[in-house]
């Protein structure tokens, strides 16, 4: 039976290539413990502080980990009797960071390097509605300060269980796996990567096969991470925050950050390289001075020696830098002319090569239309990434289809 769903629409996100992402959300490498978060948030003398995600031990990866992170450095700030503080960076930390400092009393410049707010949120349009190309769910709901922002302002959120895909291709991973597997990782040495427990239980699978185990892993690591597992902690690697409660914003999270945006000094275009800190204020790029500055550029870009810091950061700071890492997840949206998929909200497709694993979020109720997220890790961003974008939401919109059963 040929397949007759057209694409009328679509959007690819890039978070790899992006030099000012680097990566999707930071990790915690087989080196590293969530210590190695506390360090690098923590305030680096009296006038440089590093925020963002990547800081908070608890709530690290999401938005209201960085927002969090942001406000809390911008309260530290405050505390000092800074009255001028440069942000550096327009994301969900800078924008955290930068309110807080205005609910205080202090003048507050966020510098951001894109053309746009939002950082690893952004907003897209496709074939006329508003998704995301970056974070999606406002994830551990009751807990979430951004989940309270969004229903002060009304917006509608649409519930996700990720605990009850639909899996399209294959058979459901065993019920008890993930509980073996969280065992395992709890136990293993201090400094194993998540590839070496995974081998050792593999020379042993039983009573479950080894089949099963791989599409366990890619289920709820490779797909959760999109990092190579000899380099994930084993211990540490898999953190907390998907399957609490998660809810999506139908028209995006741009609905929280231009709110929050509002009555900001916020420059754009402004790519910081140079942060000189002396006795008395601190410089950016030689040209804008303020008391302090908090930086919330992503781990990979700080990594990277993006900016150059004079002095240079405390050993604590570049240590935790080593041990901290991003993985890769990608997202294509996809406006189809029909639905050709069961309703459920949230399916799993395991393709044909280990780690070639894609989630979807079905949009088609919320949004009137019929729109899938896809989110790709692993094997599948090797070989579906080249090319255009046009090209690459086509081969994303054949693994859809080869995925749903039946006729179209
Ligand atoms: C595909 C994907 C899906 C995700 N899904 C979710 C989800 O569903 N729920 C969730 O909670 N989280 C999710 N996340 C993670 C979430 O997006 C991030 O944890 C969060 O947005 C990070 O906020 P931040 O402020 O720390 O960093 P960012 O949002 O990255 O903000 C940092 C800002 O600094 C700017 N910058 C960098 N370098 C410089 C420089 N030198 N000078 C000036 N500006 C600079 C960047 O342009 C950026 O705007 C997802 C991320 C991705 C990529």
């Amino acid at each position: 039976m040929s397949i007759t769903a057209r694409l009328l629409g679509s959007a690819v996100s890039h978070w790899g290539e992006d030099p000012w992402a680097r990566g999707s959300w930071s990790l915690i490498g087989r080196h590293g413990t969530p210590q190695d978060r506390i360090a690098l948030g923590a305030p680096a003398g009296e006038r440089l502080r590093i925020a963002g995600e990547a800081t908070h031990a608890t709530r690290a990866g999401m938005t209201h980990g960085a927002y969090e992170k942001g406000a809390e450095a911008a309260r530290w700030a405050a505390d000092l009797g800074h009255s001028r503080v440069a942000v550096v960076g327009a994301g969900m930390a800078g924008l955290g960071a930068a309110r807080t400092l205005a609910e205080r009393g202090v003048q507050a410049r966020i510098f951001e390097a894109r053309d746009r707010i939002g950082g690893r949120t952004a907003g897209v349009d496709v074939a006329g509605s508003g998704f995301d190309l970056g974070a999606n769910w406002l994830q551990q709901y009751d807990e979430n300060v951004l989940a309270r922002l969004a229903e002060q302002l009304g917006l509608t959120v649409v519930v996700t269980d990720f605990n009850d895909p639909l899996v399209l291709a294959g058979p459901p991973v065993p019920e008890n796996l993930e509980d073996e597997l969280r065992k395992r990782l709890a136990v293993a040495a201090p400094d194993a990567g998540i590839a070496d427990v995974i081998d050792d239980w593999l020379r042993d699978p039983a009573p479950w096969t080894a089949d099963e185990i791989h599409r366990l892993v890619d289920a709820e690591i490779v797909m959760d991470t999109g990092a190579p597992l000899g380099w994930l902690s084993a211990r540490y690697g898999f953190e907390p925050g998907v399957g609490e409660g998660d809810r999506w914003i139908v028209g995006g999270y741009r609905l929280l950050t231009e709110h929050l945006a509002g009555g900001l000094d916020i420059r754009l275009h402004q790519a910081i390289e140079r942060i000189r800190i002396e006795d008395d204020r601190v410089v950016l790029n030689d040209e804008h001075e303020a008391d302090a500055v908090i930086v919330t550029a992503p781990l990979p870009v700080l990594a990277a020696g993006t900016i150059a810091f004079d002095p240079p950061l405390p050993p604590a700071h570049r240590d935790a830098l080593t041990r901290l890492g991003a993985g890769r997840v990608e997202k294509v949206i996809l406006r189809f002319d029909q639905r050709f998929w069961p309703a459920h909200g949230y399916y799993r497709v395991h393709g044909p090569e280990r780690t070639s694993i894609s989630e979807w979020l079905d949009a088609t109720e919320a949004d009137g239309t019929p729109t899938l997220v896809g989110l790709f890790a692993g094997h599948w961003l090797g070989t579906l990434w080249a090319g255009t974008d046009a090209e690459i939401a086509e081969r994303a919109a054949e693994i859809i289809r080869r995925a749903v059963p039946g006729p179209r």
